[in-house]
């Protein structure tokens, strides 16, 4: 077996609209290609020793162990690795349920897809998947260690991409209620929603996290200050810089016990609390000091830990903090204890995990003492044995949920201090022997005030309810009458893409938006061109639907780009669909026209419930995506007589048409024009009915998206398809006596479109037609048979360069096709392209067309300006 090709799709695409998350391998299976799993000895048996877990997998048979009894019977290789990777992941801790296998157009070559939650590791899992099976093929088993190294490897490719706990925890609720959201991918911002619409968050802190609060929350002293001036409890204490002033501090705070920390420490960093005499505060001030220069000396408070969870001015949650700490069992050692402890799958290393492990420091030693034990002491059963001095939960500690214990003046006490501190998002530390008591009765007081407090003890505390404290975040940064998204138009078909997004664009204009927009010549945001080149692919999208001016997007979507990575965004509002013709077949494993239809109604599908796919009811194929669909449809139609339009509006459906010379919308049983053809330069005087149906297809999803009757005129009549900007699509000159058309048609379709064009000039046509040489010897036969089909005389050329043919075979077949079908059309065939278009812009006639398809466009504009046009409207009689 080999893999030809490994893909990360991740957004809507050709296998699953809901699954965005696909890993696509192109696989050739070699040698196995004819050979299904019964035929090959051992293998069923070899695969279940290795990986026994598949027995859970139903697939067709939809019972449990079905899997496996497909392979017993024969199933082909790469539809068990599809299964072989999703069972990896799954054991890796990342379970993935969604898996296609299909065979390619080229024998022996398949497309296995399954499903990822991280995207190294689903890349990792086709590699080993293909790994696994090779060697229960060749050898009858896969080693216990190399899957054992697998799943070790894909653990930790997980664990390296993983977000933080709190991170996650927001992100898991924007997911929830359907928000996107995106990684920036540096200093771990996130963002949520689109466009103009997007708030950041980092952590728990968000865009409107004050400056000002998160540095006097950093600083200690300070905060203290602020707090006491506004008669909140504190504890009493004071800042030294020197060991010399200890003694005098220690007598300012009222003597032992005391608290010694460093200034500006965290994680509870370099804290000694309880100290009960000189030594011990000579050791407790070098542990400070090594964290920080000044040192805090404080009053020591008996009592609990408290976090109290402040989200914009309203208390979320509150949790008891209980420092580390082992329950004897009458018979082990602390030490063992410990280890106990640790073994606990929710302990991990830093914040990755629920809990943290606990490890022994300096204080806990002292702890020990002072408590009569060593590590070796075996602890009397249900005894308490604390092992650290700080709650804190990255020394070990654990959480209970207490938020619906805690007194309403504390609740009122704290949401006071977060506005004071000036947090949008604030932890604040209290310690008090009674949460449920006001703090003053008790003697509690506020030890600080935390910028960007974790959320994982709230989320999942050890014991007690979890609170959705990400919630609260979200409906602070969007409140409910605030969206997140911003509009998105995709517009996808074989021809007319660039030409509708740019118009759509330029339609959206009027309504004084900023409007961002990708297409085949670059990325615009507004008036300004931010990148040139071919932008339809997702990275393009992105830059769009990142950038903060943004208010609608329109993305041209093509389909390389939804075939390597799938579309760029979770769903959209409206999705145009123009046309689905023959073009790039043979690429990508689409080899018919309805596997392309298929690929192309990926931007239909993917519209919101609510939104509108945009469809082109004169295209059967692309009429047909209406059932596909979940949402609304909206048709457009260069006939009023279209059965399948008619029906639609008058189940109240919405529609474009063209009809009696006019671009209209039609709602129920309303016709709302929009405007004359005639009155729309894009589209040539009316001239070319591919324009019209282009403008129809704009103007109804400007309109679907709310855009006033008005203002689409006010778009369709300003918008001219310049030469500057898309140059090689339908640049037309006027040379005062004749016309000439440069045009990059490309494909039999987009040829006919402006076939429908041509045969409307009423003066004489003539062609320069030629096409690139790698085309097959049939599509210059069929460019000769639609030319005669156009034009009244014809010129045949051929490209410089001729990709491998020899000079003049193009120019044979061309003929050839021109001969098929009109055997006395005037021709002359002049190789050499400059020559051919100097000669049909020579021999034009009085009011004539010369149409040019280059091979390069620069020259053939170049050559014409040369013959200084008067304008590039239509002046004909
Ligand atoms: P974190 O960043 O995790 O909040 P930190 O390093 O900022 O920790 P503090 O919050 O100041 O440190 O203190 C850590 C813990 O030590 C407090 O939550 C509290 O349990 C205890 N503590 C601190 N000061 C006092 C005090 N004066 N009296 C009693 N306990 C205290
Ligand atoms: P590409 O795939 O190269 O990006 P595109 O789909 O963006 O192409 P445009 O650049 O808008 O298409 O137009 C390219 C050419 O296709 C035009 O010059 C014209 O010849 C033809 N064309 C445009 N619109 C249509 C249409 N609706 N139907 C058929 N042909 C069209
Ligand atoms: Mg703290
Ligand atoms: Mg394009």
């Amino acid at each position: 077996m080999r893999i030809l090709k490994i893909q990360t799709l991740r957004g809507p695409n050709y296998w699953s609209i809901r699954r965005h998350k696909l890993i696509v391998m192109r696989l050739d299976l070699e040698e196995l290609a004819e050979k299904p799993s019964n035929e090959i000895s051992g293998f069923y048996e070899g695969l279940v020793e290795a990986l026994p877990s598949l027995e859970s997998h139903l697939c067709s048979p939809g019972c449990h162990g079905g899997f496996l009894m497909r392979v017993r019977e024969g199933t082909m290789m790469g539809h068990i690795i599809e299964h072989v990777a999703l069972e990896l992941q799954e054991l890796a801790g990342m379970p993935a349920g969604f898996g296609r296998t299909r065979e390619t157009g080229t024998p022996g070559v398949y497309q296995v897809v399954f499903e990822y939650q991280e995207e190294q590791a689903g890349r990792y899992a086709a590699r080993a998947a293909v790994r696994l099976c090779q060697s229960i093929v060749n050898k009858g088993y896969y080693l216990r260690q190399e899957l054992e190294q697998d799943i070790e490897d894909l653990s930790e490719l997980q664990r390296d991409a993983a977000l933080g706990p709190s991170t996650d925890a927001i992100v898991q609720e924007a997911e929830a209620r359907g928000m996107p959201w995106m990684s920036l991918g540096t200093r771990f911002l996130i963002q949520l929603g689109y466009g103009v619409h997007q708030k950041r968050i980092q952590a728990t802190m968000t865009a409107q996290t004050g400056i000002l609060g998160v540095e006097l929350a950093c600083d200690k002293e300070g905060t203290k200050r602020i707090l006491a001036d506004a008669g909140v409890p504190v504890p009493r204490g004071t800042v030294i810089n020197y060991f010399d002033e200890l003694e005098t501090a220690i007598a300012d705070v009222g003597g032992y016990p005391i608290v010694i920390k460093p200034l500006d420490g965290n994680h509870g960093r370099g804290i000694t609390i309880d100290i009960r005499n000189w030594e011990e505060a000579e050791a407790a001030y070098d542990a400070a000091r090594e964290v920080s220069r000044s040192i805090i000396v404080e009053r020591y408070y008996t009592g609990r830990d408290h976090r109290v969870l402040v989200v914009d001015g309203k208390v979320v949650a509150v949790a008891e903090r209980i420092p580390a700490h082992v329950v004897g069992d009458g018979a082990s050692t602390i030490e063992e204890l410990i280890k106990q402890t640790n073994r606990d799958p929710n302990r991990g290393e830093g914040h990755d995990n629920v809990l943290t492990r606990i490890e022994l420091d300096r204080t806990s030693y002292q702890l020990l003492e002072r408590q009569g034990y060593t590590v070796d002491t075996v602890l009397p059963k249900d005894e308490i044995c604390y092992l650290r001095a700080t709650a804190n939960l990255s020394t070990g500690g654990i959480a209970v949920d207490r938020t619906d214990d805690i007194h309403p003046e504390n609740v009122w006490l704290a949401q006071r201090v977060a506005k004071v501190i000036g947090l949008d998002i604030a932890g604040i530390d209290i310690v008090t022997e009674d949460i449920t008591r006001p703090l003053r009765e008790v003697d509690g007081v506020i030890v600080e005030v935390n910028a960007a407090p974790g959320f994982r003890m709230h989320v999942s505390p050890s014991r007690g309810i979890p609170r959705n404290v990400a919630g609260a975040v979200l409906d602070m940064l969007f409140p409910p009458e605030k969206p997140s998204r911003i509009p998105i138009l995709a517009v996808t078909g074989t021809n007319g893409k660039t030409t509708t997004t740019r118009l759509l664009a330029h339609i959206f204009k009027q309504t004084g938006q900023v409007i961002g927009y990708t297409t085949t010549d670059g990325t615009y945001i507004g008036d300004y061109l931010v990148e040139p080149g071919d932008n339809t692919g997702p990275q393009s999208a992105q830059l769009i639907l990142q950038d903060p001016t943004v208010e609608v997007a329109v993305l041209e979507s093509a389909r390389g780009g939804i075939l390597r990575s799938g579309l760029a965004f979770d769903a959209s509002n409206v999705g145009v669909v123009l046309n689905v013709a023959a073009d790039h077949l043979g690429i990508g494993d689409i080899d018919t026209i309805d596997q392309m239809a298929h690929l192309k109604s990926v931007v239909a599908e993917a519209v919101l419930p609510n939104g509108y796919a945009v469809l082109n009811a004169d295209d059967v194929r692309v009429a047909a995506m209406r059932d596909r669909v979940k949402s609304q449809v909206a048709f457009f139609t260069m006939s009023p007589d279209n059965e399948l339009v008619k029906q639609h509006t008058q189940q109240g459906g919405l529609a474009a048409v063209y009809e009696n010379g006019y671009l209209s919308i039609l709602k129920g049983d309303w016709t709302l024009r929009i405007e004359q053809a005639v009155n729309v330069p894009l589209t040539m005087a009316g001239k070319a009915p591919f324009m019209i149906a282009n403008a129809l297809a704009a103007s109804l999803a400007a309109f679907v998206q709310g855009v006033s009757i008005e203002q689409i005129r006010a778009g369709l009549t300003t918008f001219k398809a310049s030469v500057n900007q898309t140059p090689g699509r339908m640049n037309l000159f006027n040379l005062g006596r004749y016309h000439a058309l440069i045009d990059y048609a490309h494909n039999p379709h987009s040829y006919e479109a402006l076939g429908g064009f041509i045969r409307n000039w009423t003066g004489e046509r003539i062609g320069v037609v030629g096409g690139p040489g790698d085309r097959r010897d049939e599509d210059f036969i069929t460019l000769g048979k639609l030319s005669a089909g156009i034009f009244d005389r014809i010129i045949i050329k051929e490209d410089d360069d001729t990709r491998g043919r020899s000079r003049g075979s193009a120019a044979e077949l061309i003929l050839k096709g021109i001969m098929q079908v009109k055997p006395d059309c005037p021709y002359e065939s002049i190789l050499d392209e400059t020559t051919a278009i100097n000669k049909g812009l020579d021999s034009a006639s009085d009011g004539s067309l010369v149409v040019i398809l280059p091979e390069s466009v620069t020259r053939a504009i170049s050559l014409i300006e040369a013959r200084r046009p008067v304008g590039d409207d239509i002046q004909q009689p």
